[in-house]
């Protein structure tokens, strides 16, 4: 049997999106605001839809993906669309914060859809493969029943249970490891440079650590989650130490010091807070002070 699909914008994942379900068979309706932006899908067999409610009607499940909750929002609000929800199954793909997939869902509910919120990991052109990752929260009868859908734009789905809100807030901390590695990864960079090294080669060696890496981010994830932060794989004091020697290293070259003080003022705390003798996860503890917003 066909499946049949609507997907609400064409831009750079949109169109991805678009394409894949082409690519797999499905009948798929397309809508975008710039309508322009549908013409080569259209010329590979797509049905461009006049306006956005009349793709909501054209299928049972809705992908929308566009630039944010912003955008997502005037979508909903144009011309008979909360109508034509009644009865559909959006997936909504747009990213956002986990409030905004909550507000979405009480939304989607209240006109009579299902709903289910997905945050993308990976490039339009990574998308699609077996291993593409994909993060889906919503009610699990919802999930089950498009569970194909979203196989056909990503292999590597990872379900996160009934609360519409966990994708976005599991993207959320996902991402804070990202930039985190990130800020880490220019400042060796720049250590690389000033020290005369081929930019590339650090980032290849940087790439060979990575799997060890990996394995260690999943131990202290499982040292957190089990309380128990005697030392088992990585003491903080060889943190506090590892921290205070990049930014005096920083300071003895002359290089931006912003993001090792910042680490190396971090571990400081925990040391004062007698933590030094506990596994590196023990800085969590740090985190859960009670925060005054600035
Ligand atoms: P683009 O900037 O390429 O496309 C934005 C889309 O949003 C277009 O379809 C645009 O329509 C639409 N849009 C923006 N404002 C409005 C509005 N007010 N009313 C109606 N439509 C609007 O973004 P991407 O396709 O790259 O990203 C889409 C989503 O996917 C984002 O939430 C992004 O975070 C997520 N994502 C993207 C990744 C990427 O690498 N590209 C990776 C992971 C997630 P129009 O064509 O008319 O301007």
């Amino acid at each position: 049997d066909i499946k049949e699909v609507s997907v609400l914008g064409l831009g750079a994942m949109g169109e991805a999106i678009a394409r894949l379900y082409l690519d797999q068979g499905y009948k798929v309706t397309v809508w975008n605001r710039t309508a322009g932006k549908a013409d080569a899908l259209v010329a590979k067999g797509a049905v461009l839809a006049r306006s956005a409610s009349e793709a909501v009607r054209a299928a049972r499940v809705v992908v929308m993906c566009v630039y944010d909750y912003r955008a997502a929002d005037a979508i909903f609000a144009l011309d008979g669309v909360a109508a034509a929800m009644d009865g559909r199954l959006l997936v909504q793909l747009t990213t956002g914060s986990p409030q905004d997939a909550r507000d979405a869902q009480a939304w989607a509910r209240k006109q009579g859809a299902a709903y289910l919120e997905g945050a993308i990991q990976a490039a339009p052109d990574q998308m699609g493969q077996p291993d593409t990752p994909l993060l889906v929260s919503g009610a699990r009868p919802v999930f089950d029943e498009a569970e194909p859908w979203l196989k056909a734009l990503a292999g590597g789905i990872v379900y996160l249970g009934e609360a519409a809100s966990a994708a976005a807030a599991m993207d959320l901390a996902t991402l804070s490891t990202i930039y985190g590695t990130m800020l880490g990864f220019i400042h060796g960079a720049r250590i690389a440079e000033h020290e005369g090294f081929d930019v590339a080669e650090y980032g290849r060696i940087v790439a060979g650590i990575m799997p060890t890496f990996a394995g260690f981010l999943q131990h202290e994830g499982s040292v957190i989650q089990s309380g128990d932060f005697a030392i088992s794989q990585s003491p903080m004091r060889i943190s506090v130490e590892a921290t205070r020697r990049i930014l005096q290293s920083a300071q003895d070259s002359g290089i931006d010091t912003g993001f090792p003080a910042f680490a190396a003022g971090i571990f400081q705390r925990a040391d004062a807070a007698g933590l030094g003798g506990e596994e590196l996860a023990a800085l969590i503890k740090l985190l859960r002070a009670k925060q005054t917003s600035a």
